[in-house]
């Protein structure tokens, strides 16, 4: 198909859709396909193992034309990456409603989920790919900087440097790990099987050098380590090997975590001893076998990073669903390390704090520093976002479409919207902007192994939560609103919903800006209030949210 080999989105001001709101969907899905965004475009793979943006070419191709047509008071409905039908509704509502992945709780395997998919009737659409609000890996970058800060803050008085990181996995998501490490000032050492992915992240300097055996990581990261020197090392090879191999030399990196795609045994995990190639040919030819192969693996994988947590190491599941994987091939004790949101990322939802992302329409950079500056400038009392700024600026060069993502509170969210809106009004932003979030917050995922892990409740799989986010989003006249299943943590894991908003600089959009903007964090605050956090009952006082118990 012509189009995947040149895609990438519009920029400019000049419309081919009929309204900003439109153009800006269109804009984000190709951006999301672009070769230098997706991790495998000709695929329609956008990241996180098979996650994908539509269901098949011809759908794509479908979806840009109904996109380029679509009046503003209608709305197109996508049923997992196939656009099924449009039904003319209010121009305050979204333009495309759209549902991936889903099928009925007792069906929900991945073995009846990849039937289905396999005879063309649904696609699996991770979490940000099917509801097309993907940027790369910017997009996780300060999760897991967060993340990693946390963990300094809390174990080493707030600073990684001189102390080593073990991860594995350069795809999509995982590739944030190196560079939030090294922005720490530790030492990473992530293993990755496939040597291209690493060539990827050399390329855009996520890391600092590749490296073939165990010894030459060691060598550099203890070096860099007693240098205090941040150094971000990709190591090729099986990161359940390589740890095992740690563990029988009796090494201890101080920090363990993990984020190959192992939510998806089949095709986001490769077992030990079977090479790319091989794993290709398994998968197609013994696809039963593959999956014994790499339960077996991921059992010694986790194994292995419990012994390093007994010697001492910080230990986390880094949201892939690895430990469920482990227990679910019969290892019982797969669940002795924490997940990282209970532990680290918790707090922040408490208070309200989400990741949220704008987007240049322009495919001007300039729009995105301008809006940098306007932070910097008005949330200067958040140390926390000033330092983000800082550094990403210093750190970051963009691809596709410029964008900046950024954890803001109740309060600032609520301003971000109106502040944009304004600038693009105003003339000072060359286009409109896209603002969108990950589906990985408190009141938008349930997911028991994951965002909802261990709740003070027990309601880690009440998935009432997210739904009302979706519901409540398309009320308050958000321009694209997805339910999701099996994101993240994989099929039967988890349910979640995305939103994307359109500043276009009108009247209108502001004023659904303004409602919007309030809702993930208020459905934040309120989901944990609901389920006993101090601080989330704090924060609906403070905030004064509206909450009728
Ligand atoms: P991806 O499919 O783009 O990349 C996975 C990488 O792991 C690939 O490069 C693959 O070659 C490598 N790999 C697979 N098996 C390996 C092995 N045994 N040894 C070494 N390398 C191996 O996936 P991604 O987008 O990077 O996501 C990674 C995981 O994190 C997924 O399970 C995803 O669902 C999950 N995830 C995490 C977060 C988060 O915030 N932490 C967010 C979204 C998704």
């Amino acid at each position: 198909m012509a189009i995947l080999k040149t895609i990438s989105s519009p920029i400019g001001r000049e419309l081919s859709c009929k309204s900003w709101e439109t153009e800006a969907l269109m804009r984000l899905l190709m951006n999301s396909l672009d070769p230098r965004v997706a991790e495998n475009n000709q695929e329609l793979i956008v990241y996180g193992g098979t996650g994908k943006a539509a269901r098949n070419k011809e759908m794509l191709e479908v979806i840009i034309k109904e996109l380029k047509q679509l009046e503003p008071d209608w709305t197109l409905m996508i049923q997992s990456g196939k656009p099924v039908a449009s039904f003319r509704t209010f121009p305050f509502f979204p333009r495309v409603i759209s549902s991936s992945s889903m099928v009925v709780p007792k069906w929900a395997t991945w073995k009846e989920f990849s039937r289905l998919e396999d005879k063309g009737l649904t696609m699996y659409g991770q979490a940000t790919a099917a509801s097309w609000a993907y940027i790369g890996v910017q997009g996780v970058l300060q999760a897991t900087f967060e993340t990693m800060s946390e963990v300094a803050k809390r174990y080493f008085n707030g600073t990684l440097k001189g102390k080593i990181v073990l991860t594995s996995g350069l795809g999509g998501m995982g590739s944030a790990q190196p560079l939030s490490v090294t922005m720490n000032g530790g030492v990473a050492i992530v293993v990755e099987i496939d040597e291209k992915k690493i060539g990827r992240r050399l390329l855009n300097n996520y890391c600092d050098i590749m490296v073939h055996t165990v010894d030459e990581a060691l060598e550099l990261a203890n070096e860099a380590a007693l240098h205090e020197r941040p150094m971000a090392i990709a190591l090729l090879g099986n990161a359940a090997d390589v740890y095992n191999d740690l563990i029988t030399r009796g090494v201890t990196p101080d920090v363990v975590t993990d984020q190959t795609a192992a939510h998806d045994l089949l095709h986001g995990y490769i077992p030990s001893g079977v090479t790319l190639d091989q794993a290709d040919f398994l998968r197609n030819k013994k696809p039963e076998k593959y999956v014994e192969l790499a339960s077996k693996t991921i059992i010694s994988h986790v194994k292995a990073m419990s012994a390093f947590q007994e010697r001492g190491a910080v230990v986390f599941d880094y949201g892939n669903n690895i430990r469920g994987q482990a227990s679910k091939a019969g290892y019982q004790e797969a669940f002795a390390f924490p997940g990282f949101i209970s532990e680290y990322l918790r707090p922040l939802y408490c208070e309200g704090r989400g990741p949220c992302r704008w987007i240049a329409l322009s495919g001007d950079p300039g729009d995105i520093y301008k809006i940098d500056e306007v932070i910097l400038s008005k949330f200067n009392s958040d140390e926390r976002i000033c330092r983000w700024i800082r550094y990403v600026q210093d750190k970051i060069y963009f691809y596709g479409l410029p964008a900046r993502t950024c954890w803001l509170d109740y309060k600032e969210r609520e301003q971000i919207g109106e502040i944009i809106n304004h600038m693009v009004a105003s003339g000072e932003l060359a286009a409109p902007v896209a603002i969108t979030r990950d589906h990985s917050e408190g009141s938008t995922m349930a997911a028991p192994n994951r965002e909802t892990e261990w709740m003070m409740d027990g309601s880690d799989a009440v998935a009432d939560w997210p739904i009302l986010n979706g519901l409540l989003n398309t009320c308050a006249g958000a321009t694209m609103v997805s339910i999701q299943h099996g994101g993240g943590v994989g099929i039967g894991n988890s349910i979640h919903s995305g939103m994307t908003a359109v500043a276009d600089g009108s009247i209108e959009a502001n004023e659904k800006l303004k409602r919007l903007l309030k809702i993930d964090p208020g459905l934040n605050i309120i989901r944990h209030a609901d389920a006993g956090y101090p601080t989330a009952k704090k924060m609906i006082e403070k905030y004064g949210i509206n909450k009728p118990l």
